[in-house]
């Protein structure tokens, strides 16, 4: 099978490699689409995240939707020819995280795509089987792809104990802003206001289903907020661009009891914010860490329609050009909301 690594820095070549065996407990899934994630660029232009440093030859993407083309003699909740969504992060199972249920705590985690881990821009891989969930005949396996990004926005909902009734803003319009938004109304919050600085990204959110929409560039944003929430501020904030700004933004907006939620990680890793504010507040900060068994939520948000994920994607590249996707991905950031490759 081919492989598309990572040979350096913003260097992509082809391999070939051997098809993998699935054992006992895995299955074998042939990918048809993988996202193209934030992380992936970062890697791909940087050489590392944090401490998470590449060394070439390295697999980027951990985004993937396929179908199943082999199973382990011990798998019985799939079959071949099933549509698959695959949940990059395979856990310990014993640590005292996994045993709470907050598996994505775990220390021994093995996921795609991070260092020294590889990932799925390959035709094949095999993956553990309960990893793997079954798409419904009405979800398409580009839609898998997005369900990683999607349970992202589920878990931040979640920490946020987003519900019906509530106003809420979500600064950044990117894939996991908008997934994030796409999960707030998927649990029932209505009003909802998208912060960013790119229009293009704003009218993407205003075509999903924001209410309103703040350009941060041009507008005030304290001074927006308050006539879009009658002076009161909002009940939940969602912060997923990862700027001292931004978080900031988030203490000045939120009403005094509101909760908000931390989900992009800035550059520095630090931040100055008016906590004094925030103390006045009350307010009730949580934070965001992948996600803990949200597929089968957010596959069923999707099925049932209640999540429109496709609109979310603007651009597809070949897996023959994923030099050429990742590229444009760099350069052309204010246009592309989000990208994936496809797999002939
Ligand atoms: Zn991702
Ligand atoms: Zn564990």
């Amino acid at each position: 099978m081919k492989v598309a690594v990572m040979t350096g820095i913003g260097q992509i070549e082809y391999i070939e490699a051997a098809m993998p065996v699935p054992k006992d407990d895995e299955v074998l899934v042939k990918l048809e689409y993988v996202g193209i994630c934030g992380s992936d660029l970062h890697y791909y232009e940087n050489g590392r995240i944090g401490d998470y440093i590449v060394e070439p030859p390295f697999v980027l993407g951990h985004e993937p939707g396929g179908i199943v083309a082999e199973i382990g003699k011990n798998v019985t909740h799939l079959k071949v020819g099933d549509k698959v969504a695959l949940e990059p992060g395979k856990t310990c199972g014993t640590c005292r995280f996994c045993r709470e249920g907050k598996y994505n705590l775990c220390q021994d985690v093995i996921f795609f795509a991070t260092p020294p881990v590889d990932g799925v821009f390959q035709e094949y891989v095999a993956h553990k089987a309960a990893l793997c969930f079954k798409l419904p005949d009405n979800v398409s396996t580009l839609e898998g792809a997005l369900i990683e990004p999607l349970a992202v926005g589920f878990h931040a909902a979640g920490q946020g104990d987003a519900h019906v009734g509530q106003s809420a803003i979500v600064f950044g319009a990117g894939c996991i802003g908008l997934v994030t938004m796409l999960a707030l109304k998927a649990r029932g919050v209505t009003n909802i206001v998208v912060v960013d600085i790119m229009q293009k990204r704003l009218e993407k959110a205003l075509e999903l289903g924001a209410e309103a929409v703040i350009n941060s560039a041009e507008e005030d944003v304290s001074v927006r907020s308050r006539e879009l929430t009658a002076g009161e501020g909002f009940d939940l904030a969602i912060e997923t661009a990862g700027m001292e700004i931004t978080a900031s933004q988030c203490i000045q907006v939120v009403r005094k009891g509101s909760a908000i939620v931390l989900v992009g990680y800035g550059k520095s890793g630090m931040m100055n914010l008016p906590m004094s504010l925030a103390l006045d507040k009350e307010v009730t900060f949580k934070t965001v860490f992948r996600y803990r068994h949200l597929y089968p939520t957010a596959i069923e948000a999707v099925a049932s329609g209640k999540v429109n994920l496709t609109g979310i994607v603007t651009h597809q590249f070949d897996f023959e050009h994923v030099q050429e996707a990742m590229d444009h991905c760099v350069k052309d950031k204010s246009n592309i909301v989000k990208a994936v490759i496809k797999f002939s």
